[in-house]
């Protein structure tokens, strides 16, 4: 894979401060953004993503917890696509989930446990890899790959 086009390395010290880290992406996505959320089970993927909904202006009732669904669609400011790869095993079996139809399409994608397919992500995306570094600290790695993800990145994390 070729090197990121961009890094940005920040530190959440709270639920509430990766809460806001994602209000304040949200607030900055576009159609056809695309970013993929590594990180192990409670590393924080779904509380930045629950921040990421609010900032695109999703109504909070429409956001779920991926459990039984591959993707929920929320409509908020620009259509969001909220996906959990953690039971999907490999490219054959996301392609029968209609996933792909999404990527690029008019809305943005997040998806948590890109790493379980790698071949998920297009070209052009946003990797959030987040770690525990203590009971409620997280490091936060966004590396962006391509122009767009890493003006956005540029925007969110100045
Ligand atoms: P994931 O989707 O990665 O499995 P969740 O967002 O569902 O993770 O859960 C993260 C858990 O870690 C929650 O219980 C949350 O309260 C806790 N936590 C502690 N510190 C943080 C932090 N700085 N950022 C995010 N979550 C944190
Ligand atoms: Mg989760």
């Amino acid at each position: 894979m070729k090197p990121p086009t961009l890094t940005r390395t920040v530190r959440s010290g709270s639920p509430e401060e990766t809460h806001r880290l994602g209000v304040r992406l949200g607030g900055l996505l576009q159609p056809g953004d695309f970013i993929g959320l590594v990180g192990d089970l409670g590393a924080g993927k779904t509380h930045l993503v629950r921040g990421v909904a609010e900032g695109a202006e999703v109504p909070r009732s429409q956001v779920a917890s991926p459990t039984f669904a591959i993707v929920y669609p929320y409509s908020g400011r620009i259509p969001l696509y909220h996906a959990d790869l953690y039971r999907i095993s490999d490219e054959d079996e996301l392609y029968a989930t209609g996933f792909f139809d999404l990527v690029g399409g008019p809305g943005a994608v997040l998806v948590e446990w890109l790493d379980q397919v790698p071949g998920a992500a297009p070209r052009e995306f946003l990797r959030l890899t987040l770690r525990p570094t203590a009971e409620d600290a997280r490091e936060l790695q966004a590396e962006a790959f391509g122009a767009r993800p890493a003006a956005l990145l540029a925007a969110w994390l100045p």
